[in-house]
């Protein structure tokens, strides 16, 4: 099921280039390499990421506000270290998020 966002979506969608410098900056910060960011329609999810490194985003996230779209790209790269939703991605996630941790890329 995909998780609703607290709040009415942008007017305008963040252009895609930036949207992959904030994916590039958590991936650093994580130390994780992707090796493939889509961008792309998602009906049920808003990303999700395959063992062979490739992480996919639901084109609508990029008119989501900025702490939603963190939380997404943060959970979907944080996947790249741990495949599951373990207490252990849990309190890895709240590290990163700090606070408040709802599941919300897959
Ligand atoms: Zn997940």
């Amino acid at each position: 099921m995909k998780a609703a966002p607290e709040r009415e979506p942008l007017e305008k969608a963040v252009p895609r280039d930036v949207f992959q410098a904030e994916v590039d900056a958590w991936a650093e910060r994580i130390g994780v390499h992707p090796k493939v960011v889509q961008v792309r329609p998602m009906k049920r999810k808003w990303g999700s990421c395959s063992t062979a490194g490739r992480v996919t985003f639901d084109t609508s996230l990029l008119r989501q506000h900025a702490d939603f779209r963190k939380r997404v790209v943060v959970e979907e790269l944080l996947h790249l270290r741990v495949p599951n939703h373990s207490k252990l991605f849990k309190s890895v996630l709240r590290a990163y998020l700090g606070g408040s941790v709802r599941r919300a890329g897959c």
